[in-house]
């Protein structure tokens, strides 16, 4: 390297003859570069500058500038021949040629302590992000990410008081600088979450009017050697090491993440788990409450039911009388009931058998409840006597309905045994009845119509 790095004798010479070359610097920007209290120059470009020197015999002309944009300014109008330390931009380029990079550290973002890991710029869009106003990056950034809030701030102490104060989410510097403020402003509360994939090569500027400058400088750089960047960077920015602790600090918060993030979806898992759970029990207990409905349902059929004629039984019967018993009772108005008794059926079953018995039943009741209306209520008093309840109806139209009864089963072809008669018993409601006082009048107006010949209606009390 040492031959190819060494200056010819026309540079040396040039070296030589030449005035103090004088370097802009930026005089706040530690720990690359900045002034110390007694106004000497320090940090990293002044140990590679202390380099260059020795390589190149000479020494520098450091000038102070108020502030970086000043020192640029400077540099433009020729007041120094160099700039210590700067990024190549269309802007700077107009008026600097620029050495090899001899630093490069990446962007990072800085946030409080709690925030996660942060990968890329993509993942904080949305977010507040804070930078130095006068980086040619920051106007980069505005374009690229217009989703991003992009904060100017004066300078890093800014940006990273504005992250502790929540005022922004992150700021976006180097990680000597960030490191370096975070020191000197005890800033324990924030850290370096991530690392943007963005070069940010530092060189020296050359007044590029001066190539014979340019050479002696691309040489000086060309001539550092790994333990030269080795050495610097360990003194100003031990933010290689504690950018290890921060990697093992964010690989703590990444696998608390990870940790927090699989209960998450554990406790997501558990809850779907005991959510299909409880679907299921109410869906069971839908389906048993369906089941007792319907039971009860059938239950209630069953108790009210005959279960031969599928007609009232003498239990609901006996209900329906009370029920209208009380009605009348409250409301006024009347019922009549209408007691029938299958003719001689004894005959029936001795003659056909109990089966055919059965079918005449079952006919019967079909032939009667085509003759009733749908208010009234017929039911099985027992063996081949039945009961019909007529609401709303007096004795001489209850005695009619019995009779048109009467006569449609008289008529009626019936299978197997071709006739069969009805006798039946009618009687109304009378004031201070009970269910047992006019079922019974019911009874003894069917006794008549047994009496008087069968295939009869009879009443009690007697209107024929
Ligand atoms: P009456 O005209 O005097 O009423 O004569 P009857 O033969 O109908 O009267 P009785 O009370 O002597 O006989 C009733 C018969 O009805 C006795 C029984 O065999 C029959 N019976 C009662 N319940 C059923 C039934 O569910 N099925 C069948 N097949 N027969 C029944
Ligand atoms: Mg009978
Ligand atoms: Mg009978």
């Amino acid at each position: 390297a040492n031959t190819e790095t060494a200056l010819t004798l026309e540079e040396q010479e040039y070296l030589a003859q030449r005035e103090p070359i004088r370097v802009c610097v930026d005089p706040n920007w530690m720990p690359f570069e900045g002034f110390d209290e007694q106004n000497q120059y320090m940090g990293m470009a002044s140990d590679y500058f202390t380099l260059f020197e020795r390589f190149l015999h000479i020494p520098f002309e450091i000038v102070k500038t108020p502030s970086w944009p000043e020192a640029l300014r400077s540099a433009k109008q020729r007041h120094c021949d160099l700039v210590s330390l700067v990024m190549e931009t269309r802007e700077t380029a107009s008026y600097l040629n620029f050495t090899k990079p001899f630093m490069n550290y990446p962007y990072v973002v800085a946030t409080r302590q709690e925030e996660l890991f942060v990968e890329s710029l993509d993942q904080i869009l949305e977010e507040r992000i804070a930078m130095v106003e006068d980086y040619a990056l920051f106007e980069r950034f505005k374009k690229e990410y217009p989703d991003t809030e992009w904060v100017p701030v004066k300078n890093i102490e800014d940006g990273l008081l504005k992250v502790q104060s929540s005022d922004v989410y992150g700021f976006i510097d180097s990680v000597p600088s960030i490191g370096y403020t975070i020191r000197e402003l005890g800033l324990t509360d924030i850290r370096i979450t991530g690392k943007l994939d963005i070069d940010r090569p530092l060189r020296t500027g050359v007044r590029n009017d001066d190539p014979m400058l340019f050479s002696v400088m691309q040489k000086a750089v060309e001539h550092l050697d790994q333990d030269d960047h080795q050495d610097i960077r360990r003194r100003w920015a031990p933010a290689e090491i504690e950018r290890e602790e921060d990697y093992t600090l964010a690989l703590a918060v990444l696998a608390v993440s990870i940790l927090a993030m699989s209960f998450l979806v554990y406790r997501q898992f558990t809850l779907k788990r005991y959510n299909d759970r409880i679907r299921q029990a109410y869906q069971e207990k839908d389906e048993i409450y369906k089941a007792l409905v319907e039971k009860n349902r059938l239950l209630e059929q069953i108790s009210t039911t005959d279960p031969l004629t599928q007609v009232y039984n003498r239990l609901k019967m006996n209900t329906m009388l009370h029920t209208e018993i009380q009605r009348v009772k409250r409301y006024g108005g009347m019922f009549s009931v209408l007691m029938l008794d299958l003719d001689h059926f004894k005959k029936v079953n001795d003659t056909h058998g109990h089966p055919v018995g059965d079918q005449v039943l079952l006919q019967f009741v079909d032939r009667v409840r085509e003759c009733l209306r749908s208010t009234d209520a017929l039911g099985r008093w027992g063996g081949e006597e039945f009961i019909v309840l007529c609401p709303e109806t007096n004795l001489r139209s209850a005695l009619l309905v019995a009779d048109n009864l009467r006569r449609q089963i008289e008529t009626a072809a019936f299978e197997t045994i071709g006739h069969q008669t009805v006798s039946v018993g009618v009687t109304a409601y009378q004031p201070g009845d009970t269910q047992e006082s006019i079922v019974s009048r019911a009874d003894q107006a069917l006794y008549f119509a047994k009496e008087s010949g069968r295939n009869r209606v009879a009443s009690e009390p007697k209107l024929i």
